[in-house]
């Protein structure tokens, strides 16, 4: 049996964080880890910025609600879904990517949580484990399936390398470069190909 295990931001849709800055004009909010390597840091910040802006959960998932997946996207799923048991991993909030999951098809997602208050302000975020990407793929071999993992950046590499075969999309040049153990591809149809010629199927 095969599983096919996906990033979710710059694979299916923009980056979150980068996509609300630029929605609402909060340009502090473009920080990434490049700016502040401490994830704990940077989403410390980013949780008082949402705060200092009165930005709650309900707000910031409206907002949320009017990014769309990257185009072309929900077809590639579909596609993906009719060959291979399909699961997300991304190291983002449930609270957040809800919106656009739902664009998606609702696929399953394995991600972190936020805390919220009663007014819906968010206080803190949860991790669900460190190094999630490749704890899941260890677990998904312990029950017996083969994964062919996609992912964009830095943080999806040990998930690629875990994998039975791992493949970047739409990954930048600094990271092919220093990964040029996987093969790099940037559309959906090249990304289909990569996902056929990795998989064991018979009739792909
Ligand atoms: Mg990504």
């Amino acid at each position: 049996m095969e599983l096919a295990c996906l990033d979710l931001e710059g694979v299916l849709i923009p980056e979150i964080w980068i996509a609300f800055a630029e929605k609402t004009g909060i340009e502090a909010l473009k920080a990434t880890t490049r700016d502040i390597p401490d994830y704990d840091v940077l989403m410390k910040q980013r949780l008082a910025i949402l705060d200092e802006h009165g930005y709650g959960l309900p707000d910031i998932q409206a907002v949320i609600e009017t990014l769309d997946p990257l185009p072309g996207a929900r077809e590639f799923l579909d596609w993906l879904r009719e060959r291979f048991q399909l699961v997300i991993l991304s190291d983002t909030f449930y609270e957040f990517a809800m919106p656009l999951m739902r664009k998606l098809g609702m696929p399953t997602l394995f991600c972190h949580r936020l805390e919220t208050d009663e007014k819906g302000r968010v206080v803190n975020y949860v991790l669900r484990q460190q190094d999630p990407k490749r704890a899941s793929v260890k677990a998904f071999h312990s029950l017996n399936y083969r994964v062919i993992a996609a992912g964009d950046s830095y943080n999806d590499t040990t998930m690629l390398a875990e994998a039975d075969a791992g493949i970047l999309f739409h990954a930048p040049e600094n990271v092919i470069r220093e990964f040029p153990q996987f093969p790099a591809v940037h559309t959906y149809e090249d990304l289909k190909a990569e996902f056929i010629k990795a998989s064991q199927l018979v009739n792909a």
